[in-house]
Formats: structure tokens, sequence, C-alpha cells
């Protein structure tokens, strides 16, 4: 069995998610941060600014900032009350309709994300344990169709980048989620503006480099997370698992509770590993660079 999404047609798009300008909070405008992630060889990004009535609710329409090789996915950061410690929701929206309605009165951030859903948005749990979002807030969004493993600017700004504990407890309570790794950039840093850009990213596989198509895979769950490293084959067989990726010093197998297998080297580029302990559960893999920068594969369950 080859694991979701390298058993697809089509080849693999580099994509930032989840990104500020100067609709809301962030520091440049929404064509230099389209110029800066296509020049960072980025296939494609989502503007996700603040959907907020401040910021006179943006939905970008960013059409006029695609080119041949570089494409654009309208979104938003929905806010609305409120986690169970008090802070507003924070629910990240990428293919929404350019005329998504503004928060309708009282509208609580589960049904505000229900709404993003059922207009053909993914919908994502940003940065997790930067806010404190927890499992029973978690619940009440089992329909998300991923979390935030890893949010640089949480990871820049407040040493708070995680999700993988909470993806973990969800994946756990049987929900159904996948992980995403996200810029959240603001380009505000005085010292670099690009200080929290540019560090994690999801590659997306697609025949084409069309909008409709990226989302469709992303609903799908048809990409993978990265801080840099490559994933290129992931298979099942003969109870081993069998991975090709770029070279990496350790691959990491994850499961429920406390279930993980790692396999430490230099400059891996395929290995295997024995998977008996998973069967019957829910896996995915991680693996590492040199350099300490990771690349996450989605949750996958197998059967006994
Ligand atoms: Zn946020
Ligand atoms: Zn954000």
């Amino acid at each position: 069995m080859t694991l979701s999404p390298f058993d697809k047609p089509g080849r693999f798009w580099r994509g930032n998610l989840h990104c500020h300008s100067t609709r809301s909070d962030g520091a440049l405008p929404p064509e230099e941060v389209a110029r800066r992630y296509q020049a960072q060889g980025y296939h494609f990004y989502c503007q996700s600014d603040h959907f907020l009535a401040e910021f006179n609710y943006p939905i970008t329409d960013t059409t006029a900032l695609r080119t041949p090789t570089f494409t654009t996915l309208f979104g938003a950061e929905l806010h609305a009350p409120a986690l169970a410690n008090g802070e507003i929701w924070h629910i990240l929206a990428v293919g929404l309709p350019a005329n998504f309605a503004p928060n309708a009165e009282g509208e609580t951030g589960p049904q505000l994300a229900r709404r993003a859903s059922e207009a053909g948005a993914f919908v994502a749990l940003a940065h997790p344990q930067w806010y404190g979002l927890t499992l029973e807030d978690a619940r009440q969004i089992a329909f998300a169709d991923a979390i935030e493993v890893f949010n640089n600017t949480c990871a820049v700004q407040a040493d708070r980048p995680d999700g993988t504990y909470l993806l973990d407890q969800m994946l756990l309570d049987g929900m159904t989620v996948n992980a995403i790794a996200t810029d959240d950039a603001h380009f505000r840093d005085t010292v670099n503006s690009n200080a929290d850009a540019f560090g994690g990213w999801v590659m997306v596989k697609s025949e084409t480099l069309d909008p409709a198509a990226l989302l469709a895979a992303l609903k799908a769950g048809e990409f993978y997370a990265s801080q840099g490293p490559e994933l290129h084959q992931i298979e099942i067989r003969d109870n081993m698992l069998h991975i090709t990726c770029s070279a990496v010093d350790r691959i990491t197998i994850l499961g429920p509770r406390a279930k993980s297998e790692t396999l430490p080297g230099k400059s891996m580029t395929s290995a295997q590993l024995p998977i008996d302990a998973f069967l019957g559960d829910w896996l995915r893999i991680v693996v590492t660079d040199a350099a300490g920068r990771r690349a996450w594969s989605n949750p996958c369950r197998l059967t006994a």
C-alpha cells in the first residue's frame, strides 16, 4: 500500500497557506507578499488576513498576482468567540469565495468554521500551542481538515510553534485531521522583515497548478508539511514502512499514546522500518535533516 499522496498522479507544488498583509496587521501589501513568496521558489500562496470588522473583513482578490508559474488561493483567518480559556478563535480558511459574508450576529467560532467549510474552504486550526487550544476546544471543530503542526511566526515571536501534541490527541479521540506547516508571516520584524517567513510550508500533489485543483488536493489530504526535507515516496509492504526522501538524519514513526519507532542515520535517502506495533492503529511519519528541519506526513490509519 502506498500512502497518500504518494499514490496520486501529478507533482508536488510548494505553498504557504497562512500570511498577513496591509489588508490586516501585516507590514507589506499583498503584491509584495506574493512577490517574495514567488522569489523564494514557492508555487502558490494564500493571502489569509484577519477577518475582522476593524479590517473590513478582508478576503483579498489576488487573481491579478497570478502568473503561469505562480498562483494564489483566496482565504482569511477567521475569528469569533471563544475558546474555553476566553481567547477568540483563530481559524484558517483557505479557498474561501470572495463574497464570503462577514460574521453573523452572535456567530461562534465553530459555527463560522462550519460556514466556511460548507462554502468549500479548507479549514485548519491555527497555532494551537500559541493560544492554548485544548482537545475540548478542538472537538467543537472536529470537521476541521487540518491543524498547524508548525507555525513559523509563533516559533519566532513566541517560542510556541507546535501542534503535534494536539494532533495526536485528536487522532486518539477518533478525529480525522491532517498536518500543515505555515508561516503566518506578518513581515513586521524590525531587524529582518523576512524573519517570520519561509519557515514552514505544504507540498501539495496535483497534476496542475490550478487553484481549484490545489484546493481539491488540500481537501483530500494530498499533501505533506515541511520545513525543508522532501518526502518522495512512502509505502507499506510486508509489515515494513519503506520511505524515500531527501537526505535526512532521522526517520520517526509516531502512533497513539507512547508508540514510536525511530531510525537514526546520516544523510539517509531511503530506509525501512518495522510497523508491527502500529497495525490496527494510526501512524504518522516525521523526518529530520542535519539542520533539525522536519517534514511531517499526514496520519494514516492501518488495518490490523
Ligand atoms: Zn492567528
Ligand atoms: Zn495569522
